[in-house]
């Protein structure tokens, strides 16, 4: 049995997770559960759940919350989320809130001895080096909740890094695969907003829009299994069946492979290094017929090269990279700005940073800040990129 607490418990994984957890009641214990701001659904999972500790963003809707729920205690804020994540009784602390919200509750967990499971690629993004120092210095596991990276890790096995020829993570290519380069501008909304495989929260499906999600993911494993950027590859495989492979110095690869549900990884990470049986995931390969690949498409997916560049230099780009493509994202869901100039505000904040080597903490976060700000200034409210 593992006592889990769930950062993120209303969003997708979230709430994937709950059906893990539903699934699997002698196995996996919820002990604490955090949201941002939906209250309505944080308390049904609260009275399904019994938490020992609630948390939601506001100090007021954790007010309101203190009022429904009886023998749970309700926190808020940041200090709601470190004290989940440092909870006494919690063995593994899953993190899935979306942003860089993440990243100090889950650096708090790992100090506090537990180990973490990670939805959250901006964390590693951001401060990889840092998370993984910090996880080999209080001997606590990274383990990968996101399907590519599952799928490398249960490839991996414990296997020696010097085995590795090169990780190859799938891409699905997202729902403009096969649109032609001159009807990018005009990509809407409502159409970057359509996965053709998977079903997942808003920011992540824009990143899977634009390729952006996969550069993450890139830079993601270089630091989830210590392998050098030129030796992290991406191939597009539409039907998401292929999770990712690692080819080894021989040319042997081994792949993982299943039907797309994100509850397996989940699960995975939850009840390693057990393997524990469940019916939810059903694979049918004559029904699926055959596997497709092919290169990923560099001009069309600008994010990629920028991801590999940001991967590459490291420091603080990568920090820079992430934030400034939160913020291009949401000026495009508003409106502000084309499909297209997500990745053009990107590189433009890019190309403006300074790069700090092996930088602190407290030098990323000022990054970020840095990013956010400059991006702002480059999407420019409605004006066109120059
Ligand atoms: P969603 O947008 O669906 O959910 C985000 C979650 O974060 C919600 O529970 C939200 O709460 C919560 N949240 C936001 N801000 C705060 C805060 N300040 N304090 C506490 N909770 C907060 O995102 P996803 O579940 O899709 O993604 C979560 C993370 O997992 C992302 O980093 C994503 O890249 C990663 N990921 C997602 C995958 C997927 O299939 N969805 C696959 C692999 C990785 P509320 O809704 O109550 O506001």
């Amino acid at each position: 049995m593992k006592n889990v607490v769930l950062l993120g418990s209303t969003g997708s994984i979230g709430t994937s997770t709950t059906r893990v957890a539903r699934d699997l009641p002698d196995d996996i214990r919820l002990v604490g559960l955090a949201a941002g701001g939906n209250a309505e659904l944080l308390a049904e999972q609260a009275r399904q759940f019994h938490p020992e500790l609630v948390s939601i963003a506001s100090p007021g809707k954790a007010a309101e919350l203190r009022t429904q729920l009886d023998g749970i205690r309700v926190a808020s804020g940041d200090e709601g989320l470190i004290e989940l994540a440092t909870l006494p009784s919690a063995d593994i602390v899953l993190v899935a809130i979306v942003g860089t919200a993440g990243l100090q509750p889950a650096l708090a967990a790992i100090r506090a001895g537990k180990d973490i499971a990670v939805a959250s690629k901006e964390i590693l993004v951001m401060a990889g080096e840092i998370v993984m120092a910090e996880a080999r210095k209080h001997g606590v596991n990274v383990l990968p909740v996101d399907s590519e990276h599952s799928a490398i890790f249960q490839c991996l096995d414990g296997r020696e890094l010097d085995s590795v020829r090169r990780l190859i993570l799938t891409a699905s290519g997202g729902p403009f695969r096969q649109t032609t380069i001159d009807d990018f501008a005009g990509i809407t909304v409502e159409q970057a907003l359509k996965h053709p495989s998977w079903v997942m929260g808003r920011k992540i499906t824009i990143d899977s829009a634009t390729m952006f999600n996969k550069g993450l993911e890139m830079i993601e494993a270089r630091w989830l299994f210590g392998i050098p950027m030129p030796q992290v590859d991406v191939i597009v495989h539409p039907q998401s069946v292929v999770h990712s492979m690692v080819e080894f110095v021989d040319g042997s690869i081994l792949s993982q492979l299943c039907t797309p549900d994100m509850c397996l990884p989940i699960q995975y990470a939850l009840t390693w290094p057990s393997r524990v049986a469940s019916d939810r995931v059903q694979t049918d390969f004559a029904a699926l017929g055959r596997l497709d690949f092919e290169a990923p498409d560099f001009a069309k997916f600008p994010a990629l090269g920028q991801a590999r560049r940001a991967g590459e230099v490291s420091g603080t780009l990568p920090a820079v990279l992430n934030a400034a493509n939160e913020i291009a994202v949401d000026a495009f869901c508003d409106g502000q700005v084309s499909f297209t100039d997500i990745s053009d505000a990107v590189g433009q904040v890019m190309d403006r940073h300074r790069v700090i080597e092996h930088p602190t903490l407290d030098e990323i976060l000022d990054a970020d800040q840095w990013a956010r700000k400059t991006a702002r200034d480059v999407v420019g409210f409605g004006q066109a990129i120059a």
